[in-house]
């Protein structure tokens, strides 16, 4: 049956019909995924996980195809917040680019060589650097340092023609802190190599940082120089809710990765200097 053979009245009940679903279409306001996560940062799991973006105006992805992967996912609120920092440096930090690294899998668990990041609360980021000529330059992250991995900074914080910006680094925890609380989150930890504790607590926003931002101060299991790692606040499920659910429905899916792209081989060298760990990283 044509349109042309369509009576006036069928026409118009048609048109009414969809004028109705569009109007539906667009006052539904479109619901956010919200990720629950469970258990701890050691032994968990993240349900509706949602993947960083590759990049953004001043921001990107230490590894494309690591985030392709999916090697980056995190709880949506730890989305939020990473994202609002970013956005607010653009004012506070304007010509800085910053790069983030590792989170988790989209089903969160185990992801080699993190000791946490299981539950989606867990971010690395590369610290910010200034070039030779003291512009802002991402950090070079690619397969040949270990994605950014292997980098190491001396006491001073210089690697090769980089030089740490402790202050864009200080910046970007207060926006990261400022952006939780106003989520009702939080920060749990910081993790960066301590020795540079003082360098970054000189900064403008030291004070800040010393006040409401808690640091590990012991070594960590491997040296946090190239990269700081940040543990967020956010309430979780029991795990044992995720395995007692997890024996009633579909196995979660597990993240395929091949072997070429098993993430930073952390060295041996780096690992065996700082064994007696607290878990981090
Ligand atoms: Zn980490």
């Amino acid at each position: 049956m044509g349109w042309a053979s369509l009576s006036e009245d069928a026409c118009l009940r048609f048109a009414s019909a969809s004028a109705a679903v569009i109007v539906m279409l667009i006052s539904t306001p479109s619901r956010a995924i919200e990720s629950t996560c469970f258990g701890t940062l050691s032994n968990g799991r993240l349900e509706n996980g949602v993947k960083l973006p590759l990049n953004g105006p001043n921001f990107s992805s230490y590894s494309p195809l690591a985030s392709t992967l999916g090697r980056t996912y995190v709880h949506s609120k730890v989305l939020e917040v990473v994202v609002a920092a970013y956005t607010a440096l653009e004012q506070s930090a304007p010509g800085k680019v910053f790069v983030y690294g590792e989170t988790g899998w989209a089903s969160g668990g185990r992801i080699r060589p993190h000791r946490q990041h299981q539950n989606g609360l867990s971010v690395d980021f590369f610290v910010p650097v200034r070039d030779r000529t003291g512009r802002s330059v991402p950090l070079p992250t690619s397969a040949a340092n270990r994605f950014g991995y292997d980098i190491e900074f001396d006491k001073g914080g210089r690697f090769e023609d980089y030089t740490i910006d402790f202050e864009s680094l200080a910046e970007h925890l207060y926006r990261l802190q400022v952006a939780a609380k106003a989520r009702g989150v939080g920060i749990a930890l910081v993790i960066l190599d301590p020795p540079y504790l003082p360098k970054l607590f000189a900064t403008p926003r030291g004070s800040f940082l010393v006040r409401n931002v808690k640091f590990l101060k012991g070594a960590a299991w491997v040296r946090h120089d190239e990269h700081y790692h940040v543990n967020f606040a956010v309430n979780c499920v029991p795990i044992e809710d995720y395995h007692a659910r997890a024996s009633t429905t579909t196995p979660a899916t597990v993240s395929a990765t091949p072997s070429s792209m098993r993430g930073p081989n952390l060295s041996s060298r780096r690992k065996s200097a700082l064994s007696a760990s607290v878990n981090s990283g």
